[in-house]
């Protein structure tokens, strides 16, 4: 059976290639105005203000239900609702994927975090009518070197895609100056989830692929574009299964995995980050 077929469309998102590349595509792809990026930009600040808040308090012993708990009493506190809850029936407000875990794992009371983990986190708020989209990774504890090396070069890798944001690039840009960081370093990129487009909508035109290819549409960057980059590199093999619980991305081989994300906006002459936690 075709992987794609058992994917469940959450954050990231699955790949769903076509047939054609279209270069030039814009159909589809939201202009946001400045009142709609006014409204993001609240909507990623308090993103970035649980994500912030999440990587302060994590310690061993916690359980990823403690952390969700917290996350979706924060996210209301600040006048929004959880963008993930509920979003295609997952139960929480985050997601919570330790180590071998890639993507979507659902946060358990039973599921206790430990000295030595990966955790990623990836949340989203929903206010005003917008979104905003972002994941971390938390080295909890002392981590191995490999560990760490992942985790740093993961989010290098973010930052080497969104250093490509401008009006006139394209996707393929972000996408090989990712793709080129994490192969330099001897991992690989998952290709099963992509980003996304961000606004009134969790997830919009474009895919935000991470890896070269030609079966996703190439488009032409442009101002007021939001875009969610969000690589996923695993230390081994690219690929990925799931568990029983039809959610949890699981790497083929157990070994690590790491992602960061940010919600990014497309300015006249370059990039803003939304959810900059530097700034919150
Ligand atoms: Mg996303
Ligand atoms: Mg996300």
């Amino acid at each position: 059976m075709n992987i794609l077929s058992t994917l469940r469309a959450l954050d990231p998102q699955p790949v769903r290639p076509q047939k054609e590349a279209k270069p030039q595509q814009t159909k589809g792809i939201e202009i946001k105005s400045k009142r709609e990026v006014d409204l993001m930009r609240e909507s990623a600040r308090i993103v970035a203000t649980v994500l912030k808040e999440v990587a302060a308090m994590m310690q061993p012993g916690m359980t990823t239900k403690d952390i969700d708990t917290y996350a979706e009493k924060r996210i209301r506190e600040m006048g929004a609702v959880p963008s993930f809850k509920g979003y295609c029936n997952f139960p929480a407000s985050i997601c919570a994927s330790i180590n071998q875990e890639v993507v979507h794992g659902i946060p358990s009371a039973k599921k206790v975090i430990k000295n030595g983990d990966l955790v990623k986190i990836d949340t989203g708020a929903y206010k005003n009518g917008f979104h905003g989209d972002s994941c971390i990774t938390i080295a909890v504890g002392s981590v191995s070197e490999k560990a760490a090396l992942l985790m740093r070069v993961a989010e290098e890798a973010l930052y080497r895609g969104i250093a490509q944001v401008k009006p006139g690039n394209c996707l393929l840009d972000l996408a090989g100056a990712i793709e080129d960081h994490v192969k330099a370093h001897g991992f690989s990129v998952v290709e099963d989830f992509t980003g996304h487009g961000v606004g009134r909508n969790l997830h919009e035109e474009p895919s935000v692929f991470n890896f070269r290819t030609h079966q996703l549409p190439n488009v032409r960057l442009r101002p007021g574009m939001v875009l969610a980059i969000e690589p996923i590199l695993n230390a081994g093999s690219k690929r990925v299964r799931f568990l029983a619980d039809k959610w949890t991305a699981v790497t083929v081989d157990n070994q690590l995995s790491a992602q960061f994300e940010h919600t990014v906006l497309v300015t006249e002459t370059g990039y803003e980050i939304l959810t900059d936690r530097n700034l919150v």
